[in-house]
């Protein structure tokens, strides 16, 4: 949808993936499914579900309820898996120390970042962004802090 390609063009990685050719363009969802190799039936199959949920705000196959109405021309990207994340993990105490079910820190045992429990809703919109980075470099600092306090105390 062009609506969406024009807000994907305020992102440097979509701009590169247009320049390397990955971004697909066609004014049918029949072409578009030619121009990536998918089966067009099931792509249109797919598109219906996902203009359902825009048009009645349910619930698409993958829990997505803020569907936007597409119209042409369609764009798509072959996109192949990369990344993976949990957005649960240890649970940690405001220095980085892990801690044990009753809430006591595990001595010497610091995690942050991806491994330790973050904010995050539910579902696929319950990703907050910045999360991931904040909580890296946010406990590397305070478990680094800690641990030093700690080891001075020796
Ligand atoms: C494409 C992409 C876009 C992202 N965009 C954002 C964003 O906009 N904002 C945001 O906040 N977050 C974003 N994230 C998430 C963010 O990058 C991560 O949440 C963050 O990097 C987690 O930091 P970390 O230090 O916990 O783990 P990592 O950055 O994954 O570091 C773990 C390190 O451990 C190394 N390692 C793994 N196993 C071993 C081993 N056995 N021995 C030694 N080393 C090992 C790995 O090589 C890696 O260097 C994005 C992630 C990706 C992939």
């Amino acid at each position: 949808m062009k609506e969406l390609h024009q807000l994907g063009l305020n992102f440097e990685e979509y701009r590169q993936a247009l320049e390397a050719g990955a971004v697909h363009r066609a004014d049918t969802i029949e072409d578009l499914a030619w121009d990536l190799g998918l089966p067009p039936a099931t792509l249109a199959a797919t598109l219906e579900v996902y203009q359902a949920c825009a048009a009645e705000q349910q619930e698409d196959a993958f829990g997505r309820r803020d569907c936007r109405p597409l119209q042409a021309p369609f764009y798509g990207v072959r996109v192949t898996g990369a990344l993976f994340h949990t957005q649960g993990g240890l649970r940690v105490d405001f220095h980085g120390r892990v801690l044990r079910e009753a809430g006591r820190p595990v001595p010497n045992l610091y995690a942050g970042g991806g491994v330790a429990a973050g904010l995050s809703g539910h579902g696929p919109g319950g990703y907050l962004s910045g999360n991931g980075l904040l909580t890296a470099l946010g406990f590397g600092m305070l478990a680094g802090q800690h641990a030093a306090r700690a080891l001075s105390e020796l």
